[in-house]
């Protein structure tokens, strides 16, 4: 496996590919986990390369957020990433010239949820896959159902620009508890992360609820609310699953979304509404 840890080193290994290989792309911010571990294997099977990159993205960072604390672990990571069978690994200590002056920005989809409390968090993320899918030249990436906006975001906005790139996106992995993985589940304490499997339990009663025929989204709002357990509720929303927009009732595919705070750690979660309360 090849650590490339510039921009100049991604170039060269991509030019060194053979002619017409299929290049399978992972982005991450590091910490990698299990959910990173299944995109990775997503994709591995159906690539001839596949690249992982490890890039802290300042521009998907607000002011008061955890850009200077955000976990890191490069050996961890190479493991990782060794064990799934991945080629190489892009890892810059830095990505934007100084004169870098472009903002990819997909409007509409990142009004709510997410986009509502972090207002130029989508714009950095669009910015910087914008940039590794050029740098990547990838056919084909893949995408966490966790951040299921994101998601939506990036499928828009692959779509508007006419990137070549397939988007693939993966189911979201949990803990033996149901705590969504994420890197940002290092910050809890024992405690907090046994509250926060609360925002799981949470999105299931909403589905079981759904499941005993409950259609009136403030209803089935109100039945997960009662099961937070949470320093504070950032969003709890139930909308359309290709829109991103607020229901009322549910009445065709919709995702139910949460974010909320353990001290000044930001968690989220969703599931598929109609999926069933006892899918996995
Ligand atoms: P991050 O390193 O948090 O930026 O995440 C990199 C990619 O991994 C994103 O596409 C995430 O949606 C995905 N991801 C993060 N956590 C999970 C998870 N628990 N299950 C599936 N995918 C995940």
């Amino acid at each position: 496996m090849e650590w490339l840890g510039d921009t100049p080193a991604l170039r060269a290994w991509r030019a060194g590919l053979p002619a017409g290989a299929r290049v399978g792309f992972v982005p991450t911010m590091g910490f990698l986990h299990a959910g990173h571990a299944s995109l990775m294997a997503l994709l591995r099977p159906r690539v001839d390369a596949l690249l992982v990159s490890i890039y802290v993205n300042p521009l998907q960072f607000g002011p008061s957020e955890d850009l200077d604390r955000y976990p890191r672990d490069a050996e961890g990571d190479a493991a990782l990433c060794r064990a799934e069978g991945v080629d190489a690994v892009f890892a810059p200590a830095s990505l934007y010239a100084p004169d870098f002056s472009t903002v990819v920005r997909v409007d509409g989809l990142t009004d709510g949820l997410c986009g509502a409390s972090r207002p130029t968090h989508f714009q950095g993320v669009t910015t910087v896959v914008a940039r590794l899918f050029g740098l990547t030249g990838a056919h084909v990436a893949a995408f966490g159902e966790k951040d299921y906006q994101q998601l939506a975001v990036i499928r828009r906005m692959v779509a508007d620009l006419a990137i070549p790139v397939e988007i693939v996106g993966g189911p979201i992995v949990r803990d033996e508890g149901g705590l969504a993985l994420s890197s940002r589940n290092a910050y809890l304490s024992e405690p907090d992360r046994r509250r926060a499997r609360t925002l799981r339990a949470a999105l299931r009663a909403l589905q079981a609820a759904y499941d005993a025929g409950e259609r009136d989204v403030d209803a089935l709002r109100a039945v997960a609310r009662a099961c937070v357990d949470a320093d504070r509720l950032d969003y709890l929303e139930v909308v359309d699953a290709a829109s991103l927009r607020a229901l009322h009732r549910v009445e065709g595919p919709a995702r139910a979304l949460i974010a909320a705070y353990y001290g000044a750690t930001r968690l989220i979660d969703n599931v598929d509404v109609a999926a069933g309360a006892g899918a996995p």
